[in-house]
């Protein structure tokens, strides 16, 4: 694991605190041996309210940011909007020593009901290059999209704030790429606004195709997509305590890959890639934000709903969607206007900026521990060779050099999360004494020395 950016001269830093007024924590001179968790703890405390609220304001005030509207403003349409998002993160960059490297990335999209003339599809992204030479190809996306709409899809120049739908994702993404640009992690972090989210998920596609055909590692991607809104019109009841996360088992389909077919047939369907993910993001969680409930939920998506993580799926990343308890759909997608007394549209007032926050937390602590724990363990697998009652499992090693070991884990068929743990040492097999793989799912993950494990992998029969 790494945390501090030594090159950051600490002249460049005051400098750059004063100029953004950040929280960005330094202290360049502290050793990497201290425990992974108090930095990881301390980087948390630096994601602030304040420049989360501030960011969706902006993006609020931008008038509308449909994919369709005005390029040329400075002030109002989505060319605005995502020429701000660029200079914030070139900022952020600065504050890092130039670490981060931003780009636009962009498609002319053409033949699409949902847009009249041929449009740019624009994303910003911030790649934060891991510095461990053996982790740096494997990378980490996260994303919101930036772009809005009204009742209509097709209406590019009404009022459209999308304060909550989706400046919330963008603006924690926003606020994680200035908070953990600063600092090392051994992993390569991806952090993206989209665009074209809402004519068909256009800018995630492009991104997720460009991805597998460049054969990129992507270990893991989180969309951030509606995580603002937590307090009822009707009651003013708070649901602040919560965070969905959606993570696919098995997709539909009319063909299933080898893989797909030993998880079934081994019982392993709610053992796919993403559900991993959504239980290593349940447990860390757990450890860092213990008052906030993650509700792992066996589905791609809301109902027959999809959202950016959908193309990375399709293409074979683990993926998973981050979105608030309870969705107010007199706010989402509607034209901003008042009726019998009930006030519509995206507004900013609606926004819980402090659960905003806290769901940027999450973020943080997934992301921070995924990219410095070791890679997931390859081939992971049980010996089937002969019947017995007790379970091997066997599994490539790992190459990083801070790598600790393996932690083999389990859980009864009917349970959600792992309810066992086992220390295997730095191996490559390991038998569970007595403990069947008839009646129990196991997991292999890796471990390093400062305690960051990664997620599990399923173990598929070898003989
Ligand atoms: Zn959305």
């Amino acid at each position: 694991m790494a945390f501090f950016n030594k090159k950051v001269s600490v002249f460049s830093l005051i400098f750059f605190v004063t100029l953004l007024m950040t929280g960005c924590d330094s202290r360049p001179g502290r050793e990497r041996e201290q425990s992974g968790n108090q930095e990881l703890r301390e980087l948390l405390e630096t994601i602030s309210v304040d420049s989360i609220e501030s960011n969706i304001r902006t993006l609020a005030d931008f008038h509308t940011r449909h994919t369709s509207s005005d390029t040329t403003s400075d002030t109002t349409g989505i060319g605005a909007a995502r020429r701000w998002i660029y200079d914030r993160f070139k900022q952020y960059g600065t504050l890092s020593g130039s670490r981060l490297q931003v780009s636009y990335e962009s498609y002319l999209e053409t033949d699409n009901p949902r847009i009249e003339e041929p449009t740019r599809i624009v994303n910003i992204v911030g790649i934060l290059p891991g510095t461990q030479l053996e982790s740096k190809e494997r990378m980490y996306v996260v994303s919101g999209h930036y772009d809005s709409r009204v009742s209509d899809v097709m209406d590019d120049s009404s009022y459209a704030p999308g304060a909550n739908d989706d400046a919330s994702g963008t603006a924690a993404v926003m606020e994680l790429a200035r908070v953990m640009s600063g600092r090392e992690f051994d992993a390569t972090i991806v952090f993206m606004a989209v665009a074209g989210e809402e004519q068909g998920l256009l800018g995630s596609t492009y991104h997720a195709e460009q991805a597998r055909r460049q054969q990129l590692n992507i270990e893991a991607m989180i969309t951030n997509d509606i995580i603002g809104n937590t307090i009822k019109s009707t009651d003013g009841s708070v649901h602040d305590n919560e965070i969905r996360v959606f993570a696919q088992g098995i997709p539909p389909g009319d063909s299933l890959s080898r893989h797909q077919r030993l998880l079934l047939q081994t019982g392993g369907e709610n053992d796919t890639p993403s559900r991993q993910l959504g239980r290593f993001i349940h447990r860390v969680g757990r450890e860092y934000m213990p008052g906030l409930k993650v509700n792992v939920i066996y589905r791609k998506d809301r109902y027959l709903r999809g959202g950016d993580h959908s193309p990375f799926l399709e293409h074979g990343y683990p993926a998973v969607r981050f979105s608030e308890p309870h969705e107010y759909y007199e706010r989402q997608h509607q034209d901003v206007r008042k009726e019998e007394g009930t006030q519509y549209g995206d507004l900013p007032k609606f926004v819980d900026y402090s659960y905003v926050g806290k769901i940027a937390r999450l973020n943080a602590a997934v992301l921070a521990t995924l990219a410095n724990a070791p890679a997931r363990p390859r081939e992971v697998g049980i010996d089937v060779s002969r019947l017995e009652n007790s379970t091997t499992l066997v599994w490539k090693a790992n190459s990083e050099p801070d790598l600790k070991g393996y932690e083999i884990v389990w859980r009864s068929t009917n349970q959600p999360f792992w309810e066992h743990t086992e220390f295997a040492g730095d191996t490559t097999r390991f038998t569970v004494p007595g403990v069947s793989k008839d009646n129990y799912l196991f997991g292999v993950r890796a471990i390093d020395q400062y305690g960051n494990r990664s997620p599990a992998v399923y173990p598929l029969p070898v003989r």
